[in-house]
């Protein structure tokens, strides 16, 4: 099970939130039998959507990240709720690359979709300067939504190219805050570990409360988090219907089973020519 932990600073202003993504990425790595590579992108990618996820509000919320870099690996999209479960789906599982930069690419963008129950989701879009996923998000933070926002992400494997462990960190402030308070965390974010030492030697709960160490850092919530498909056969036949009427039609006649795989976790759906038609007529 992953862990996310939430710290805040004790005159508020200054959230950090810290996830183990280990079993989420060794789920997404199994479910799309990932490369390495891949891995080593879906594991600091995951482990951000998932942090991404805890900061949404309501129960219901969803949060959708996609980069599109032209690298090898192609789209890479995930899906977290407000607790930080999250699904994800990637173009090309089996590329490789020298590093999880180049695998990406920098030639596209990141869209951040927020679906938070309202007529119309929250769509921001940023140009990639890199294909540097923690980098990529801070500047999103701050183009987008004008929040200073600080991410360190990674994937650690053992001597035999399996994960060993994964996640990361994300730290925002909220103004107001004070000048002081934003020093003492500039100088943490400086003195914290590089994220692979710190995944090996801390919890996410002592990840976070470093961050916010000289602030009364205190942890505000903690939760698992897990890798999670919410599809169904409903879902994936209204996917159908909304192809319309006449796509149907032509599906219906040229095949006696239509197939539909879910990106996501790889399930398949099995439409026969007669389900079909009972759509159409829906
Ligand atoms: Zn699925």
């Amino acid at each position: 099970m992953g862990k996310i932990v939430r710290a805040l600073s004790e005159t508020g202003g200054v959230l950090c939130a810290a996830v183990d993504a280990t079993d989420i990425v060794k789920k997404a790595s199994e479910v799309h039998g990932a490369s390495a590579a891949v891995t080593a992108a879906l594991g600091r990618f995951t482990a951000a959507a998932s942090l991404m996820g805890s900061m949404l509000k309501y129960e219901g919320d969803r949060l959708t990240v996609r980069i599109n870099g032209g690298g090898a690996c192609g789209t890479l999209t995930a899906v977290a709720d407000y607790r930080g479960n999250v699904k994800c789906s990637v173009g090309n599982p089996k590329a490789d690359a020298q590093d999880v930069e180049s695998l990406i690419g920098n030639d596209g963008q990141l869209t951040v979709i927020k679906d938070m129950g309202l007529k119309e989701p929250y769509v921001g879009q940023v140009q990639l300067s890199s294909g540097n996923i923690a980098r990529v998000l801070t500047e999103y933070y701050s183009i987008s939504e004008q929040l200073p926002t600080v991410f360190a992400l990674g994937t650690l494997f053992d001597d035999d190219l399996k994960v060993k462990s994964a996640g990361g960190y994300m730290v925002q402030v909220v103004p107001p805050v004070s000048d002081s308070a934003v020093s003492t965390l500039d100088e943490n974010l400086r003195n914290m570990d590089e994220i692979g030492e710190m995944l090996k030697n801390f919890n996410p709960e002592e990840i976070a409360l470093k961050a916010l160490s000289g602030l009364g850092g205190e942890v505000l919530d903690e939760w698992e988090a897990v890798y999670h498909c919410d599809c169904s056969r409903e879902r994936t036949e209204r996917i159908l219907m909304s192809l319309g009427k006449k796509e149907l039609a032509r599906l219906a006649e040229e095949q006696e089973t239509t197939e539909v795989c879910c990106h996501f976790c790889n399930k398949k759906y099995l439409f026969s020519a007669e389900d079909m038609l009972k759509m159409l007529k829906n």
